[in-house]
């Protein structure tokens, strides 16, 4: 069983106002949208003709009268799967995208799409086995590196094997039934934190994720900007000097080459084994083998060459984002993704040269701060992108 898609851009408009706002009266659900008020009560009963909206029972409403409150429709349901470097994480939405359910897993990324995706429709599979009567509107996958929006397929990504050109979008909506869109991870958690975190205010915005890679979301006036080929925000393979370690991309001095969290592994377990950090030699002779996390508890703990690998890697980060602040003038940035939890330092020091090296106009009223979503920023930002597509009209408004 598919979903009914909204007829006009009226219907779209109420439809994202109750994803958005919660459930409402007849009469607030007019508020600000130029309907008369019985081209209004039409356009609701149509929604409710097609299922996609429902009666929720009495809501005390305005002038003391008690009247229904109206909700989105609370069979409909939605998937979220961001697919990251080492891990899956598949979460069930309700129509609002208030998370019903999220599972992760770890598999590595450069197994392949056959692998990958196999896992992720495991996943998927068991989350709506839970959930019988209900009908699934669509999934949003997130996916590690660049991709082609318009086909749902990766471009060329550095980091993953075997996916270049692979309908991923295909594969989901075939095995699931029902309509996929794909996009790079980076794109889809800065969704999510313009749904549900710390973006919600914001109409222009970076998102910068720092994850085994880095990467940059890039919001314009409330939409993702992708760019041609949608390489976008790529900002992970800007060089950053010309005599630096070798990136997966074949290129030389890469900023995440330099800063990424598979970049801040190589150098932790260096600095264990030449001994010029005491914490990560005595973690990696405890452990057996270090993530990038364990520099940020070094550095957390005062070790000196820790403190220093993060202030490096900050003033790196913060060089690059300061150039994209006076570019674009933002009107906040949001670090997100494993590596940026590794402190406080890190955050300090990002703020510090975006401040000193932009223009004061830029920063005037430019906040610099952590995701507020964590893990869940993926997962809320796909359900929030296959949302919005279905909350559209077949012309796209
Ligand atoms: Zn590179």
């Amino acid at each position: 069983m598919t979903l009914q898609r909204p007829e006009n851009r009226h219907q779209v408009a109420l439809l994202r106002r109750l994803r958005d706002d919660g459930p409402r009266s007849r009469a607030e659900l007019g508020d600000g949208i130029e309907l008369s008020r019985s081209k209004l009560a039409a356009e609701v009963d149509r929604l409710i003709e097609l299922g996609l909206v429902e009666a929720t029972g009495l809501a005390a409403s305005r002038g003391g009268r008690r009247s229904t409150a109206l909700a989105l429709s609370s069979r409909t349901r939605l998937l979220g799967v961001d697919i990251g470097a080492t891990s899956v994480d598949v979460a069930l939405a309700d129509a609002e995208l208030n998370v019903l359910a999220h599972v992760s897993e770890d598999v590595e990324v450069r197994l392949g799409p056959e692998v990958v995706i196999d896992r992720a429709l495991d996943l998927a599979r068991k989350l709506l086995a839970d959930e019988p009567g209900t009908v699934l509107a669509g999934v949003g996958v997130g996916v590690p590196g660049p991709v082609n929006f318009d086909r749902g397929e990766p471009v060329s990504p550095p980091i993953m094997p075997g996916w270049n050109g692979y309908p991923v979008r295909e594969r989901f909506a075939t095995a699931l039934g029902c309509p996929a869109i794909v996009d790079n991870d980076v794109n889809i958690m800065a969704l999510g934190e313009k749904h549900a975190g710390i973006a919600r205010r914001a109409n222009d915005f970076l998102f910068v994720k720092i994850g085994t890679g880095i990467g940059c979301g890039v919001v314009i006036r409330d939409q993702v900007y992708r760019g041609v080929n949608g390489s976008a925000g790529d900002i992970g393979h800007i060089q950053v000097d010309d005599d630096g370690p070798v990136c997966t991309c074949g290129n030389v001095g890469c900023l995440e080459a330099y800063f990424g969290g598979a970049a801040l592994r190589r150098d932790a377990l260096a600095a264990a084994r030449s001994g010029r950090s005491a914490f990560l030699s005595e973690r990696l002779a405890q452990v057996g083998t270090l993530i990038a996390a364990d520099v940020g508890a070094a550095a957390e703990a005062g070790d000196p060459y820790a403190v220093t690998m993060v202030r490096d890697g900050g003033r790196v980060l913060g060089e690059v984002l300061a150039g994209l602040v006076s570019f674009l003038n933002p009107g906040l940035v949001v670090l997100g993704g494993g590596v940026s939890q590794i402190g406080h330092e890190l955050l300090a020091q990002v703020r510090s040269v975006v401040y000193q090296r932009s223009l004061p106009l830029a920063t005037g009223n430019l906040p610099i701060v952590m995701s507020e979503l964590g893990d869940e920023a993926g997962v809320i930002g796909a359900a929030r992108m296959i949302s919005d597509q279905i909350y559209s009209t077949p012309g796209g408004r």
